[in-house]
């Protein structure tokens, strides 16, 4: 039957679908970590709908409150209307938010996905400055939409795409040690400050706290203290692109929590709607200057995907979750390295929380080796794991494995990364 399905599949489905290709199973069955194909087989999740699943598949209390909706005879689809159900989920998210920003914000439902909340975030700071500039950084994913691609830089999609995406408006992202993160920054203020080459006066910033399509670079703190002070000076917008880093992936609640940024719009999706499509931006009511009608869209208001977020919201925040991501991505990336240090083919073991990059390279020239890369994975799909290959030469092996992960769970994630990536040599 899994065979007959992939083959269908194959043959109906356009040439660019990516996962489908790259990982050939067919999933029937999931609960937590664990995925199970159509074939019987097991396979331990490091993927999570590209880092959506906070609580792991088909968590209890996410099942509860989809049913507790279904079950409730309430609407499943009014537009943007107010609901019991939205407000539980705008309640939740607020007591969750940076607390100066909560305590003057704004919502926009946007949606349904990541792409579309960046749209609106790049479009309110446009409305808002009645400037049009835009800066984001070397090596930035924000989506696969026009004015999302615009602000990414490096995708494979950026690159076949004929849209106009001027480099000058991309300086590099910060790099670690207090030299690279000051080279970074004076960059980005040539930028600013130069009145014939640069960016003078740009609409906003965007900025991910980690980079993670990218190849999973944390931004320094220092370094996104002082974007947000260059930003601050110049009047200029500063939005957090917090749509694979939010909910505790990184280690704390939000991305921008670990430098005590606070950003003037956060772009919110993937785990805020706990599995289901759901995005969102919350920024300063100084920016809420749209009039009504300005910015719309049909399915701004599923119930089920703001049920599902709501329950996610609190058991992240119940269970203390971005804390536990944080030690045990520390473990984690502790053993990787302990790994490494003789595996020649592995150039670098970078993260935050859990979200975590192993760079692949070619042990005799220290480049990135994308084939080697794709070996791993395959090679760690053979062994029953699932896990994603991301950065600019997609050498990058990425994990980001549930919040709810288990240290038992981790150390079987780790033993079959680990056995993987010499067998992946041979
Ligand atoms: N921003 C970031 C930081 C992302 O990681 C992604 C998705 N990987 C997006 C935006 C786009 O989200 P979506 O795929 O839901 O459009």
């Amino acid at each position: 039957e899994a065979e007959v399905i992939l083959r269908r599949q194959a043959l109906r489905e356009s040439a660019a679908r990516t996962y489908a290709r790259s990982l050939p199973i067919v999933p029937v069955r999931a609960r937590g970590l664990t995925i199970e194909g159509a074939d019987g087989r097991r396979y331990l999740d490091c993927l999570s709908g590209a880092g959506t699943l906070a609580l792991g598949h088909n968590h209890p209390v996410v099942l509860e409150a989809i049913r507790g909706v279904l079950d409730s005879g309430a609407p499943l689809h009014v537009l943007d209307l107010a609901t019991p159900v939205k407000d539980a989920f705008t309640t939740e998210l607020f007591a969750n938010l940076p607390p100066a920003l909560a305590s003057d914000a704004r919502i926009q439902f946007c949606g349904p996905a990541g792409t579309d909340a960046v749209e609106a975030a790049l479009k309110l700071v446009r409305t808002a400055t009645g400037r049009s500039g835009l800066l984001a950084f070397t090596g930035a994913y924000h989506g696969m939409t026009a004015g999302a691609l615009e602000a990414s830089g490096g995708a494979e999609a950026v690159r076949v795409t004929r849209l106009p995406f001027p480099q000058d408006h991309r300086p590099p992202f910060g790099v670690p040690g207090a030299e690279g993160e000051q080279l970074a920054a004076r960059w980005t203020e040539n930028l600013l400050d130069d009145p014939k080459g640069g960016v003078p006066a740009p609409a906003g910033m965007i900025v991910e706290p980690v980079q993670g399509e990218g190849g999973v670079h944390p931004a320094p703190d220092g370094w996104l203290r002082r974007m947000r002070e260059i930003t601050a000076e110049r009047g200029i917008p500063l939005i957090a692109d917090e749509v694979q880093t939010g909910v505790g992936r990184t280690g704390a609640f939000w991305g921008v929590d670990h430098a005590g940024v606070v950003p003037d719009v956060m772009v919110l999706s993937k785990a805020i709607g706990g599995s289901l499509p759901l995005a969102v931006i919350v920024y300063r009511s100084e920016l809420d200057v749209w009039a009504p009608g300005a910015h719309a869209g049909t399915f701004r208001g599923n119930q089920l995907a703001m049920a599902a977020g709501t329950a996610t919201l609190a058991y992240v925040r119940q269970n203390r979750l971005a804390e536990r991501a944080a030690v045990l991505g520390e473990r984690m990336l502790t053993g990787l390295r302990g790994f490494a240090a003789d595996q020649p083919c592995v150039g670098d073991v970078r993260g935050r929380g859990l979200m975590i990059g192993l760079e692949v390279v070619d042990p005799d020239t220290g480049a990135a080796a994308p084939e080697l890369a794709a070996a791993v994975r395959r090679e760690c799909l053979e062994r029953g794991l699932i896990v994603e290959l991301g950065g600019r030469h997609s050498s990058v092996v990425r994990l980001l494995p549930p919040l709810t992960l288990t240290d038992e769970q981790a150390g079987a994630v780790l033993d079959r990364l680990t056995d993987a990536v010499p067998a992946a040599r041979r």
